[in-house]
């Protein structure tokens, strides 16, 4: 191996080798972005190997949601390293396993009623999308085509990928690769807005016209995430699941960024009171601890592709149901089900409105960057006319001391449901500095 060395720095961390051998998200290997060296996350504060302290807007990409090192996931960890940390799945149960899926059922929509356990949400969105195939397969009518909209985000590998935004997630560099599915445009009435039900005709045209090629519809319910961080109309979502009784086509939904409290419901579904015949989760479900997820179906589902060939859904990960994450998960769960976070979020939720509101003015919004401000539960978002520069704005929070990691024209939080007022006044008035200032942005 050819590797390169630095002196590491007084953390002890060699940022030569990383810059030299390490990839980190979406970056490159010959100019990556520069990364600041970590020592230890905290509550709500991220630690710098420097021993500066920052508040953390990310929740480490909707994941942390009660914060970090939060006592009830460290010793429900070390409780089950002391048992074990990993068996096979394959003809072996376990209690966390169980927990943590009893647990999970009682608190997605009641007609899901079976669970498989994944490793990330891209693998549980790949295992969807085959659960909805097999299905299809499974009733003798094969189909292989998903219908989604535009600006959506559903993960990395392929099959989510090709349901991700044609244009965000580069479809163009793996053309010949990607299955191809069918988009119509993202629904366009604002939450908060009047609802045009014009809005739902593209969707309707597409359903109408192509149901018996389609599986299912995948869609990120009311908050479409990395795709945009739009935020949509309930009544869109009701709407859909409407038509896809009509046209008896599946609805996914991908609650992999929504789940766990973050809009302020317990599922973002809740929102229109929808059901979907298969969910995802991922994230926040070990609070942002380890990787773990789940996709949800419902028992008709389930039994439809027991009754066909091969009769068994065709996964199974290598980790599949490991006992570390799903104890750590059910006691994330648990913290959930005890309902603290109704009021931390709503109280997020105010707060967030009120700062950021502040950025609106009669008809507009101030200086001449910003094209929109959005709040949904714990999520807050400034979209920006000019992209960001991403290496000066990440210097710019860091000496601010905050952690907001923005992408494109996009420049958001999501803290943890924990942060206190005056914390989350830190950020809001960090981002709302920021996106005031031209040298934070490419031209
Ligand atoms: C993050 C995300 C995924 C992918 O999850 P990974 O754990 O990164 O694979 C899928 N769908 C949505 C909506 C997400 O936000």
């Amino acid at each position: 191996m050819n590797s390169t060395t630095g002196r590491p720095s007084e953390s002890g961390i060699d940022l030569a080798f990383d810059r030299a051998h390490i990839w980190h998200p979406y970056t490159s290997m010959t100019d990556p972005l520069p990364v600041y060296p970590v020592s230890g996350a905290d509550g709500v504060y991220i630690e710098l190997a420097d021993g500066r302290r920052l508040v953390d807007g990310m929740s480490s990409w909707w994941a942390a949601q009660h914060g970090y090192r939060h006592p009830e996931l460290t010793a429900a960890a070390a409780a089950q390293l002391d048992k074990m940390a990993h068996v096979m799945f394959g003809g072996l149960t376990h209690a966390p396993a169980v927990d943590v899926c009893r647990r999970l059922l009682d608190l997605v929509p009641d007609n899901l009623e079976c669970v498989f356990l994944a490793d990330s949400g891209s693998v549980a969105v790949e295992v969807a999308v085959k659960t909805a195939v097999q299905y299809w397969a499974a009733r003798g009518r094969p189909r292989s085509r998903f219908l989604t909209v535009g600006g959506g985000y559903h993960g990395d590998t392929f099959a989510a990928m090709s349901v991700c935004d044609p244009v965000n997630s580069m479809h163009s560099l793996y053309a010949r690769f990607l299955p191809e599915q069918i988009f119509v445009p993202a629904p366009q009435t604002r939450f908060d807005g009047e609802w045009q039900s014009s809005d739902l005709a593209a969707f309707q045209t597409a359903l109408a016209g192509r149901h018996e090629e389609i599986a299912a519809v995948i869609l990120e319910p009311v908050i479409q995430g990395a795709g945009g961080m739009r935020i949509y109309h309930p009544e869109y979502l009701r709407g859909v699941r409407r038509l896809c009784d009509e046209y008896g086509v599946l609805l996914i939904l991908d609650e992999i960024a929504t789940g766990f409290g973050r809009t302020g419901k317990m599922f973002a579904c809740e929102h229109a009171a929808v059901q979907p015949d298969i969910m995802c989760v991922g994230k926040a479900l070990t609070g942002g601890m380890m990787t773990l997820s789940a996709m949800l179906c419902t028992r008709q589902v389930a039994e439809q592709i027991g009754g066909g060939r091969p009769g068994v859904l065709m996964h199974g990960p290598t980790f599949m149901g490991n006992p570390l994450a799903c104890a750590v998960a059910a006691a994330n769960l648990a913290i959930l089900q005890r309902g603290e976070w109704r009021a931390q979020v709503a109280a997020v939720e105010a707060q967030l409105k009120r700062e950021l509101g502040r950025l609106k003015t009669d008809g507009g919004f101030i200086g001449g960057n910003i094209r929109d401000v959005r709040v949904l539960g714990a999520v807050g978002v400034v979209e920006t006319v000019r992209p960001v520069d991403m290496a000066a704005m990440q210097a710019f929070f860091v000496e601010a001391g905050v952690w907001i990691r923005p992408f494109g024209r996009l420049v958001y939080i999501m803290p943890p449901f924990i942060v206190r007022p005056a914390e989350l006044t830190r950020l809001t008035a960090a981002l709302a500095e920021a996106v005031q200032r031209p040298e934070l942005f490419l031209p």
